[in-house]
């Protein structure tokens, strides 16, 4: 993006990736690393290059678990486990068994041979369009780096746990290493040319609450240390050498901000109700039982969607029903009496395994994915249906299955969860015999027969996330059609509303769990739809509640009511923009 004059000051735009507004000296860490010399080596000199690499390899998998364990103590298990992918690397055999063959074919350096091969795959990782392999790709630079400066007897990089002074840290790119060590006490933000929203950096610096802003393109190589910069990652704007006018506005924003942090902590233990006296259950989404924590912290209700996927990434191998068992158990007695609802697998689509044989298919999101792979793995399905049914002794489970298309599938599935729990009867192993089960709606198909889907069912989520992207037949990944991802759009309204209807006349609770759920302007619309509880990520919790409470059913209704009438996607957002506004402007007091 070309800097511009932002209100006297030169400014960068970028993408807001963790809000929060700070000011202070610029830390310009080092450019990207030069190129890695080639040299030849004699026959003789080769067993000692694979050698080098070996305990380069060895060096490295212990400064990852040093990292990784400070990271777990420091932040949490979450945080920590981003970790586990950079291990994979190091045990990627085909990756160090084609290092080793370069070194002895083409009789060159070690350090040239790992940094050929790496980068060629790291390469070939972040040209896929899809965000979740280009993060892969990432994970592999940071690893090669450490290994290069391993086998270089460098340093590692610029030593970001003691910082002398507080700083904005402006770099190229900031690895989840870099991040994970950043000293929060004098690190005030940080600044990347590179990124996305979903990246890991933006995930941690979300987590440690640190303003940060990505996709700065040369912001890097603009910039110099000691420079005077004011960073806004509301906007995603860095101002360098801000006028005193642009700090005297951003000083208002910071106290408007403290306060209305206060005011959401205020709230944090009163239900989320409207002004006329409905009564709304806001739960959270979570991927792990260690996000439990960040459940109770945000005053959400319960779990509204566990995604159990996460457990099955990053891993060797796939997690058998003892471990997933003790995973649910611990999210289950975290939080109880709350209730936990877990989605069995939703593998497929954007979320692959490293070990587990998936076809390579033209259109994964409508391929093998979720139910239809567990319906047909049936081993990995039992173990899960198994792990959930024991977890349930506790009392405060729930169960879902993802991207339900017709009845069969559902009658399919709770015809195996019945054979289980028979299993389970046999073998005297307790487990709650009024286990409630839900359907996901994520597909047109199952908004429409939701009316046959709700007599198998107590509960329906609606995963906006996919019913947008498959109603409208936009890839919810692919950035060149993200304009045309509306959830606005008459058709969702609608296949919202039919989806209402049905599961209300079988008296099924409808919960919505996609992204829709946690966006202050949309939620109305979903509550007018006459949609029972949200599932929101912990941190948007208190937002919500806090604009629950100044809601009245009544006008969430009458904007439901012109929603269902109107034809325009662009005409519904703006009404939805206009009430959220107006009944809670100092939630969108960013600017
Ligand atoms: C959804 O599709 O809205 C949903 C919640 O599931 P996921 O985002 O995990 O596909
Ligand atoms: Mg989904």
């Amino acid at each position: 993006m070309p800097e511009s004059q932002h209100k006297g000051g030169k400014s960068f735009r970028g993408i807001p990736v963790s809000t929060g507004v700070c000011r202070g000296k610029i830390l310009v860490l080092d450019r990207p690393r030069p190129g890695i010399a080639r040299r030849q080596m004699a026959d003789k000199d080769l067993a000692e290059e694979v050698n080098r690499l070996e305990k380069a390899l060895v060096q490295t998998r212990q400064q990852i678990l040093e990292v990784q364990r400070r990271v777990s103590q420091g932040m949490g298990a979450n945080e920590g486990s981003i970790f586990d992918a950079h291990l994979l690397v190091l045990e990627d055999r085909t990756l160090l068994d084609e290092v080793v063959r370069v070194i002895q074919e083409q009789k060159v350096n070690a350090e040239h041979a790992f940094h050929t091969v790496a980068e060629r795959y790291a390469a070939t990782l972040s040209a896929i369009e899809d965000e979740y392999l280009r993060e892969r790709a990432a994970d592999m630079r940071d690893v090669t780096t450490r290994v290069l400066n391993n086998l270089l007897g460098l340093e590692e990089g610029a030593d970001l746990r003691h910082l002398k002074e507080p700083c904005i840290v402006v770099s190229h790119d900031l690895t989840p290493s870099n991040t994970a060590q950043l000293d929060k006490r004098n690190v005030l933000g940080f600044a990347t040319d590179v990124g996305s929203k979903t990246s890991h950096t933006a995930i941690m610096a979300r987590s440690l609450r640190i303003p940060a802003i990505v996709g700065l393109k040369d912001a890097s190589g603009q910039l110099a240390t000691g420079q005077y910069a004011l960073l806004d990652g509301h906007n995603g704007v860095l101002v360098v050498n801000p006028t005193d006018q642009t700090l005297f506005e951003y000083g208002q924003l910071i106290l408007r901000q403290a306060t209305l942090q206060q005011r959401l902590r205020d709230l944090l233990l009163e239900p989320a109700v409207t002004l006329d006296g409905h009564r709304v259950l806001l739960n959270a989404n979570i991927e792990q039982a260690a996000d439990a924590e960040q459940v109770k912290a945000n005053g959400a209700e319960g779990v509204g969607l566990f995604r159990t996927e996460y457990l099955f990434l990053n891993r060797e191998r796939l997690p058998g029903e003892e471990q997933q068992y003790q995973a649910y158990r611990e999210a289950a007695a975290a939080l109880k009496p709350l209730p936990v609802v877990i989605r069995t697998l939703d593998l497929g689509g954007d979320k692959f395994l490293a070990h587990m044989q998936m076809p390579t298919e033209l259109n994964p999101f409508l391929g093998w994915r979720a139910i239809r792979i567990s319906l047909q793995e049936r081993d990995i399905f039992r173990a899960q249906l198994r792990a959930i049914l024991r977890a349930s002794a506790e009392g405060n489970l729930r169960m879902m299955y993802p991207m339900i298309s017709g009845l069969d599938e559902l009658k399919q599935a709770n015809a195996l969860l019945e054979q289980y729990k028979a299993e389970l009867r046999q073998e005297n192993i307790p487990f709650d015999e009024h286990l409630e089960v839900g359907a996901m709606i994520e597909t047109p198909s199952a908004a429409i027969v939701a009316d046959s889907l709700a007599k198998h069912v107590r509960f329906f989520s609606i995963g906006t996330n996919d019913l947008i992207q498959y109603s409208l037949a936009v890839d919810r990944l692919n950035e060149k059609i993200a304009h045309l991802y509306e959830p606005t759009h008459p058709a969702i309204v609608r296949l919202i509303k039919t989806t209402v209807d049905a599961a209300h006349k079988h008296k099924v609770r409808v919960s919505v769990c996609g992204e829709m759920a946690g966006d202050p302007v949309l939620a109305p619309l979903l509550l007018g739809l006459g949609v029972d509880e949200l599932s929101a990520a912990p941190s948007l919790v208190p937002s919500l509640k806090f604009l629950i409470r100044r809601l009245k059913l009544s006008e969430a209704q009458e904007l439901a009511a012109f929603a269902l009438d109107c034809e325009s996607a662009a005409e519904i957002l703006a009404r939805c923009q206009e009430l959220a506004r107006e009944i809670a402007p100092s939630l969108f007091d960013n600017k």
